[in-house]
């Protein structure tokens, strides 16, 4: 089965109920491609996640920028999965290279958020990526492999999870991967999922590109066979996260 194009807009820390009144209204005015063609799920800070739902079309999907470990309870702070599905929430980022490098979570800490998201029934969209030194040292595969192993260790069903290569030398830097060094990473990340999982999922999990990706350069990075899609960073605040979409077609 052909694996349906995503994109994903992650508005990470940003926001005010004007300015995401004004991004929904440019989403909700937006010609794009059907549902059949194109998963759209944009990501608000957690305060604005259930207005975002209330105002957003119903072709659009929401997603948290993160949860819980576990059941909720004594973490302050914290929002649980549970809490997450009780407001009808589907999705959900994982494993952001800002949570990794500033909250120091771990691997294994991501692979165990990811299955507990996914036994709640959330989707998730499970982020991995190097960073410029892991790169020029070469060990671009190695790092990825290990981030995704940690994930497969957990995970039996792989239905629900978008995995989402996103260079960390790449987001938010202006400096984005050519479509050549997306789609090698991505072939290699397929290779390594019908090696090391199935063959199966390997062929049906989507796995997207995130970092600077833009109105400019989103079509020739769509264009490439292992590119699934997008999770978009600062241009999902702009109105060419609308060309970002229609790169599915
Ligand atoms: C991200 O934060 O997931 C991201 C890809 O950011 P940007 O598009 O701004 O590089």
């Amino acid at each position: 089965m052909a694996r349906k194009f995503f994109v994903g807009g992650n508005w990470k820390c940003n926001g005010t109920t004007e300015e995401v009144k004004k991004i929904v209204t440019t989403l909700n005015e937006a010609e794009v491609p059907s549902e059949d063609v194109v998963e759209v799920v944009v990501s608000p800070p957690f305060v604005f996640l259930n207005f975002v739902k209330s105002l957003l079309r119903s072709d659009f999907h929401v997603a948290a920028q993160n949860c819980w470990v576990r059941k909720g309870g004594a973490f302050t702070g914290e929002i649980s999965a549970e809490m997450l599905v009780n407001l009808s929430i589907p999705w959900v980022i994982i494993g952001h290279s800002e949570r990794r490098a500033l909250l120091k979570e771990s691997n294994e800490f991501v692979g165990d958020k990811v299955a507990y998201a996914l036994s709640q029934g959330l989707k998730v969209i499970a982020c991995i990526g190097e960073t410029l030194e892991e790169r020029e040292s070469g060990s671009t595969m190695a790092v990825v492999a290990a981030q995704t192993k940690a994930i497969a260790d957990k995970v039996t069903n792989w239905d629900n999870v978008v995995l989402a290569y996103e260079p960390v030398w790449a987001i938010g830097t202006g400096k984005v991967a050519t479509p050549a060094q997306a789609q090698d990473v991505h072939r290699e990340l397929r290779k390594w999922l019908s090696e090391n999982v199935s063959g199966a999922i390997a062929e049906s999990t989507r796995i997207i590109y995130g970092g600077s990706v833009n109105g400019a350069n989103c079509k020739e990075l769509a264009a490439q066979p292992d590119v699934d899609g997008f999770l978009v960073g600062g241009a999902s605040l702009k109105p060419e996260f609308v060309d970002i979409i229609k790169s599915a077609t």
